[in-house]
């Protein structure tokens, strides 16, 4: 496949007891409903890939691009597109969960993937905090813990800003908080233990499903801060904060100010467009970008240029 433009995708929208209303009112997106939750902005997940919405290829599920034009993601090997790009609005609470690795994933859930993930706070109301990691210190405390119901004791609460970063390891124990807003770049993964949801109950006075056991098994005990350092660097028309380089993935946050000339340093990048507005454009192409799009840049667009002032969560796959 010839493509020498971004796949600009369109977003799955999902509704969720948590959600609110700030997909449409911060980033103008044509939401479902007053609780819708997440903007699966890159995905070619099964429970919602997204359409490719320009170009030969318009109309076409990324799963279907991925596995028929490979050429156009550096001929990566995996039966499965590797990453899921989202937009979280959290209007209440999530629930306290966890996510297994790849081997476990594999093995009990037929999932290709395990859930490692990292979230950038696009957003949060003051004094909105987060989950992340828990207090005890052995497996038998986290179990009598949980088993007891010592939530306040058991659950690390930390505060947050705008513009942190969290990497968040398969095995973290964690929960967005209400009046949070993030961008979170995840493995293609679908698969949430919860261990906690607040007694909260629906509608129909139904409690959500809790998975205590499965998350007792795939709990890092005790919790692990994962260490990163991430870098600065600064060119003509970008400033590019690495946030982190790991197994899974490579994610960026960068400015351009002015123009951005560079070649594709990577097998493909996924680009979600924070704020601002301008124009990517290759030898044979150009788009308007603003804020809420989401695109990849394909293997084949080997140079490119951003011009205008966009703020970028870029990613790319580490397989
Ligand atoms: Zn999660």
């Amino acid at each position: 496949m010839y493509q020498h433009e971004p796949l600009f995708l369109k977003p799955e929208f999902k509704d969720r007891i948590w959600g609110g209303t700030k997909l449409k009112d911060l980033f103008g997106y044509d939401i479902p409903s007053e609780t819708t939750g997440e903007c699966w902005g890159i995905s070619a997940h099964q429970n919602g890939p997204c359409e490719i919405k320009n170009g030969p290829l318009e109309g076409k599920k990324l799963n279907e691009v991925w596995e028929d034009h490979r050429n156009l993601f550096g001929d990566e090997e995996g039966e499965h597109f590797p990453l899921l790009v989202k937009i979280l609005d959290a209007n209440r609470d999530l629930s306290v969960q966890v996510h297994p690795d790849d081997t476990y994933a594999r093995a009990e859930e037929g999932e290709a993937y395990g859930k490692t993930e990292c979230w950038y706070i696009i957003d949060c109301d003051s004094g909105a905090e987060l989950i992340f990691g828990h207090h005890a210190t052995s497996k038998s405390q986290f179990t009598e813990m949980i088993d007891n119901g010592q939530w306040g004791d058991l659950l690390r609460r930390i505060p947050i800003e705008p513009g942190q970063f969290y990497f968040v390891p398969s095995g973290t124990i964690h929960a967005i908080g209400a009046g949070t807003m993030i961008l979170e770049t995840q493995q293609s993964s679908d698969t949430t233990y919860r261990v906690y949801d607040y007694d909260r109950t629906d509608d129909k006075g139904n409690k959500r499903e809790l998975h205590i056991e499965r998350s007792k098994e795939v709990s890092t005990i005790p919790h692990v801060d994962p260490e990163f350092h991430p870098v600065v660097s600064e060119e003509e028309g970008l400033k590019e904060t690495k946030l982190i380089e790991a197994t899974y993935f490579t994610v960026y946050h960068w400015e351009v100010d002015g123009v951005y000339s560079t070649d594709l340093d990577a097998r493909y990048l996924l680009v979600s467009v924070l704020s601002g507005e301008g124009e990517i454009s290759s030898a044979d192409s150009s788009h308007f970008v603003k804020q809420g799009d989401h695109f990849i840049i394909p293997s084949t667009m080997t140079e490119f240029e951003f011009e205008g002032e966009l703020e970028l969560m870029v990613s790319k796959s580490n397989k």
